[in-house]
């Protein structure tokens, strides 16, 4: 049978309405447990000889059916719901990682995955190594004899630097290393690791997945026998289960990714067009910037090149943040991929924690802001960056005539 599109399959599911009253949306199963017919049916089912609920930690309706249109959105065997991005990252780890293993990590990774990273080396002797995968033998030299997997994010945050996916996978694959990749800068719909040969993928469903700034969730996917494994140490016995109401909030956010995807990366190209005609702006960093140092990499290996801007404005952090406090329409928040447009300064939010000279050397200056394109009216964006931006050159100009 010919298999239906990506839009109508993120609408719906496998869902057996039949079999819920003719519910045109999916239930929500708020519940933590689930009543036996029987001792003997508790029993088999404890064994695993029968299917079914026992516990909503074990499982849930509701999360069920999110899981398996997570698992299809990215093309993967199995996926699982977390509670947080970071619940799926440290889940995955510590599934493939024990005691005097090595991993080796795309440099730039976010915050808190380098913070886990950080622990398990000091607590568990798990080691890692940050490098640039520039090239091949950027990955292949890091290789140790007890490395076990290569983590990756891209874009990388906020400097949308990216790693070339099917150079790495490569040369884990003839490594025989496991490959992870963290895709929530781009969404299922802008990029398919698994596809391109990645043994599992994770996610901060926080972000695109969800797209309305209304839940914390994260989701890993990978093959069957790994993720059921998972399913039942590092998710079960950890606990970061998510609930089944914030699990619906992502189901209604799935049926509008692809649409939504569309509509942030149209604004941010139309974002970027006009950015980069004002006088006011140092540098721009946006994958599809044709000037972008890895344009052909991102044009090759993502769909679109995302919702997703940084730029430069002149007159360092003072004039960063005036900006940001002159902006209406832009909220000043972290987080990203919703649909209100977010502006953020990493020097002293996300990034602030990394020393400054470390940050200089990531390509993080004082005055360098993330935009997360919204899904508003492309002029309304516009004109609120724009009228920020003359007030702000207005300001920065009355200063140097006043000295
Ligand atoms: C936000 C984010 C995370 C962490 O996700 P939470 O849902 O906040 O736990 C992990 N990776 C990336 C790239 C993120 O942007």
């Amino acid at each position: 049978m010919k298999q239906k599109g990506l839009h109508t399959r993120l609408i719906h599911g496998a869902f057996d309405r039949k079999s819920q009253h003719g519910s045109l949306s999916h239930p929500i199963y708020q519940t933590s447990t689930y009543v036996f017919d029987n001792a003997a049916q508790g029993e088999a089912r404890f064994a695993g000889e029968e299917g079914g609920y026992i516990y909503s930690r074990l499982g849930n309706p509701t999360v069920t059916e999110l899981e398996a249109k997570l698992a299809d959105a990215e093309g993967a065997e199995e996926a699982v719901a977390f509670a947080s991005g970071m619940g799926a990252v440290s889940a995955v780890l510590m599934h493939l990682l024990s005691s005097g293993d090595h991993v080796i990590v795309s440099e730039g990774i976010y915050g808190c995955t380098y913070g886990f990273l950080e622990m398990m080396e000091t607590k568990y002797g798990i080691e890692y190594d940050l490098i640039q995968m520039n090239q091949i033998e950027d990955v292949s030299r890091a290789v140790k004899p007890n490395t076990k997997a290569v983590y990756v994010e891209t874009p990388i945050n906020p400097t949308m630097k990216l790693v070339d996916l099917e150079m790495v996978i490569r040369t884990a694959e003839d490594a025989g290393l496991w490959t992870v990749v963290d895709n929530t800068f781009c969404s299922p719909y802008l990029q398919r690791p698994i596809e391109m040969g990645a043994d599992f993928v994770v996610h901060s469903a926080t972000k695109y997945i969800s797209g309305h700034g209304d839940v914390i969730a994260g989701a890993a996917c990978g093959p069957a026998e790994e993720m059921q494994v998972i399913r039942m140490t590092t998710q079960k016995d950890v606990g970061a289960v998510l609930g089944p109401m914030d699990a619906w909030l992502l189901l209604r956010g799935l049926k509008t990714l692809p649409l939504r995807m569309d509509r942030h990366c149209s604004n941010a190209a139309y974002i970027f067009e006009k950015l980069s005609q004002e006088d006011g702006i140092e540098r721009i960093v946006y994958p599809g910037d044709p000037d972008f140092p890895q344009y052909d990499l991102a044009q090759r290996q993502m769909a679109q090149p995302g919702g997703l801007i940084s730029f430069e404005i002149k007159g360092g952090k003072r004039a960063a943040q005036a900006f940001m406090d002159e902006l209406n329409v832009v909220q000043t928040a972290v987080s990203l991929g919703d649909a209100e447009s977010l502006i953020q300064h990493p020097a002293s939010m996300t990034h602030s924690v990394v020393p400054p000279d470390k940050r200089l050397d990531m390509g993080i200056t004082d005055s360098m802001l993330r935009l997360s394109a919204g899904l508003e009216n492309p002029e309304d964006i516009w004109d609120d960056l724009k009228q920020a931006l003359d007030r702000v050159t207005d300001q920065t100009a009355g200063e140097l005539q006043t000295k």
